[in-house]
């Protein structure tokens, strides 16, 4: 059976696993080992001079690690993925392997405020830099961020904390027609959500931790890749130097990424240079564990965008709320967006503004019960946090004030509880905060 042919459910359950390529076990064995014997003498020669396709070392590739990446891929219809240790491993690959000897990547301020940091003040001193495109609601301030030196667009399918959308479309219509790549970072949206490569994303990067494991046990990261973006465009030089390591055995001749690999050239560059020599290595057990998570994706994405729904509705109707920040929310800017870009829903991470002093935002925080207070989101268990004082506690008033983050910001992710129960837990914490003040 071919997996073009099958649908999203059997492929998360199915896709880049055989059990007869692994002694028939039905679940995906962990392959618990640093290293993998050569055979023989002949082997090793043509292991090491790529003529035969098999695992060296677990630092650039392991079995168990083979199915997580073999799984993404099909999932997103993708040409090839590689997973690395976790998110931001996956988001520093992606850029350096983009910009690296110096480039600039334009983006939103709308960023998990770890890649804001990080790309704001980190990559600077490895020559990438960064430009931010103010309204990200206009797509043509992209065209107009995009310079001679700019070597991707990177954006978010649905942004954190304020679940805004992007006319992805537009963006890459315009990222296309000067020559770069499109990076999406799918973790909010998932691979279930959001199919960034039928809206034109040429890269896109997954926070595995989140929804993909959905447990709040493992970090991991992926980077799946079409093979459809030309980077022989002039403007990334380095897919198309000869190397020493990629030469034609017979001959000694020299080759690029592009030549040998030319149906997914980003992310085998990513696995050999990055991977290879700066290490983030996904362990097999962690790769075990996600693909445990991807097995229910559909399942639990679908109720946590039910009770996601029902608890919106509850925020609306509740005087202790300002605001509600879901494209769902009456009144939302992103309704005509999401019903385009997120058929199935558009997520169960959004905030809401706590109508009360700070005094009483700590009181409602330190009364929740059932909410767990923590950064993690995508998580079986629904998750509450004040942004501006902890996920986004990096950036500084100017900086929040221009991602959109406000000082009563509160984001929820919601799990798979009863939704009556996690309505419930708020309502009682929010009397406490609003009647303990009173008195
Ligand atoms: C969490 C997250 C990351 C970083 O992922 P880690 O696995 O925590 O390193 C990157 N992007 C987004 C959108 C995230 O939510």
């Amino acid at each position: 059976m071919s997996e073009k042919s099958l649908g999203f459910d059997t492929l998360k359950v199915r896709a880049g696993y055989q059990s007869s390529d692994h002694n028939y076990a039905v679940a995906v064995p962990i392959y618990q080992t640093a290293s993998y014997d050569l055979g023989s003498v002949e082997r090793a020669e043509r292991l090491f001079g790529l003529e035969e396709a098999g695992f060296l070392y677990t630092r650039i590739g392991n079995p168990t690690v083979d199915v997580l990446e073999q799984r993404l891929t099909a999932l997103d219809n993708g040409s090839g993925a590689v997973a690395v240790a976790s998110g931001m491993a996956a988001v520093a690959y992606t850029l350096l392997n983009l910009a690296e000897g110096g480039g600039r990547i334009l983006t939103t301020p709308r960023l998990y405020g770890g890649t804001f940091d990080a790309i704001k003040h980190l990559f600077p001193k490895f020559n990438v830099h960064v430009d931010f495109v103010e309204n990200s609601d206009d797509p043509e301030a992209f065209r107009q961020g995009i310079g001679p030196d700019t070597k991707a667009v990177l954006i978010e399918s649905i942004s954190n904390p304020n679940a805004t959308i992007l006319d992805v479309e537009a963006i890459a219509e315009i990222a296309h027609d000067n020559g770069i790549p499109l990076v999406i970072d799918n973790t909010f949206g998932t691979p279930y959500l959001f199919d960034s490569f039928a809206h034109g994303a040429d890269i896109i990067i997954y926070s595995a931790t989140k929804a993909i494991g959905g447990h709040g046990t493992t970090l991991g990261g992926v980077i799946v890749e079409n093979g459809k973006f030309d980077w022989s465009n002039g403007k990334f030089p380095h897919f198309e130097e000869p190397q020493y390591l990629l030469r034609d055995q017979a001959t000694g001749r020299e080759r690029s990424f592009l030549e040998v690999f030319p149906g997914a050239p980003f992310t085998t560059r990513i696995r050999l240079s990055y991977l290879a020599y700066f290490g983030a290595s996904l362990s097999p057990f962690d790769a075990f564990l996600l693909i445990q998570g991807i097995v229910t994706l559909s399942e639990r994405i679908d109720k946590q965008v039910s009770n996601a729904l029902k608890i919106v509705q509850y925020l609306q109707s509740s005087d202790k709320v300002s605001w509600v920040n879901h494209p769902v929310a009456e009144g939302s800017p992103y309704k005509a967006l999401a019903d385009k870009y997120f058929p199935k829903g558009a997520g169960s991470i959004f905030s809401f503004g706590f109508k009360g002093n700070e005094e009483q935002l700590k009181i409602f925080l330190n009364s929740v019960e059932l909410f767990s207070y923590h950064a993690n989101v995508g998580d079986a268990r629904s998750l509450i946090i004040n942004s501006p004082k902890t996920t986004h506690g990096e950036l500084n008033a100017e900086e929040q004030s221009f991602a959109g983050i406000k000082p009563e910001t509160v984001r929820l992710s919601i799990g798979l509880e009863n939704a009556d129960d996690l309505i419930a837990d708020l309502e009682q914490a929010f009397e406490k905060a609003f009647v303990e003040t009173l008195v």
